[in-house]
């Protein structure tokens, strides 16, 4: 892929309009605003718009709205069809978008799609880069998420400093869609994570030992991780609130496998913590944290009312 040849010509995409202010994208929005960036916001929610204008933040209560001014537009939204019908739907991006404008899609969601919208968006002269991010609401309220990003170098020199506001790690992973395959493999290797971290709690809470201490020793050692620093304690305190929900997890872990399938990769690992995940969700556990795996652990071991 050739990420020099860059057919869109890109205009003035300093006025951000940001679609999706949910759990990511509201603490997104604020440090843009705290950075000095002119922000409007949309989301589909009337809730979400009131809660934002009660805070100062400009919304635009269309998507149609949101579309019609040149500049970048950037999208945090759930899933692949939630990005599709902002881009490709009625009044979507790609009719109202004025030529020369970016839009940047932050949301984890499938490369292939990623590619198919840069197409049909840059044959009407607007470019795209797909930047998904790691890092979580911490991550998202601390403006240090690390953002993979997928698209021409000149789409990502243009996206470079709307996401120095929200992110520490700003990474140009190749051309458009490459950002997703980074944030798969990020996404295989957290739920590897807490799937070891949800199994070491499990054996040490049969072993009825004080389970900070055990944590504090191993965050010293080989097996600490950033799971074991921000999970680890609400694991310990059985809190199994969202944060990033089981029901997300499960959508990147299903990205994941279609992509293994797709080359023939056998992924072990993947297999059973999708496996454990789908536990969680039959037990209603989806709008939980990813944390919550824990209490898969406690089932499996029959030690769920300790
Ligand atoms: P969320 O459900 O909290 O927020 C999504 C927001 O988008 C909601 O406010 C919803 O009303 C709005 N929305 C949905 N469809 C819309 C549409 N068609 N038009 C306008 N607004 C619409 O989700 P989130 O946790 O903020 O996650 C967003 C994305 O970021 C997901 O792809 C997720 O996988 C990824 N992500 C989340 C985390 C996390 O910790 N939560 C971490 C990294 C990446």
């Amino acid at each position: 892929m050739n990420m020099t040849q860059a057919s869109t010509q890109l205009e003035d995409v300093g006025l951000v309009t940001f679609i999706g202010a949910g759990v990511m994208g509201l603490p997104m929005v604020r440090n843009l605003k705290k950075g000095g960036v002119t922000v409007r916001v949309f989301d589909v929610r009337e809730d979400v718009r009131n809660a934002l204008e009660a805070e100062g933040i400009a919304v635009v209560a269309t998507l149609a709205e949101a579309g019609a001014a040149r500049g970048t537009v950037i999208a945090m939204l759930p899933d692949t069809p939630d990005v599709r019908s902002v881009v490709l739907g009625p009044n979507g991006l790609v009719e109202t978008l004025p030529e020369g404008s970016l839009f940047v899609d932050m949301s984890t969601i499938a490369p292939a799609a990623e590619r198919d919208m840069s197409e049909r968006l840059e044959a009407r002269n607007i470019a795209m880069v797909d930047a998904p991010v790691s890092g979580g609401v911490i991550g998202a309220v601390n403006g240090t998420l690390s953002i993979m990003v997928g698209g021409t170098d000149t789409a990502f020199a243009a996206a470079r400093p709307i996401l120095a506001h929200m992110g520490t790690t700003i990474l140009h992973a190749g051309g458009i869609g490459s950002g997703q395959v980074f944030k798969m493999c990020n996404q295989l290797m957290v739920a590897s994570h807490i799937q070891a971290m949800c199994e070491a709690f499990a054996l040490a809470r049969a072993h009825e030992v004080d389970l900070t201490l055990m944590s504090n020793a191993l965050r010293g050692g080989a097996a600490g991780s950033w799971m074991l620093d921000n999970l680890g304690p609400k694991v310990i305190a059985k809190d199994g609130s969202a944060g990033f929900r089981i029901d997300l997890q499960l959508k990147d872990l299903k990205l994941a496998n279609d992509a293994a399938f797709e080359k023939g990769v056998p992924l072990p690992g993947l297999a059973v913590a999708t496996s454990l995940y789908l536990e969680a969700r039959a037990h209603g556990e989806g709008s939980n944290g990813n944390q919550a795996l824990f209490r898969t652990f406690d089932r499996l071991a029959n030690q769920a009312e300790r």
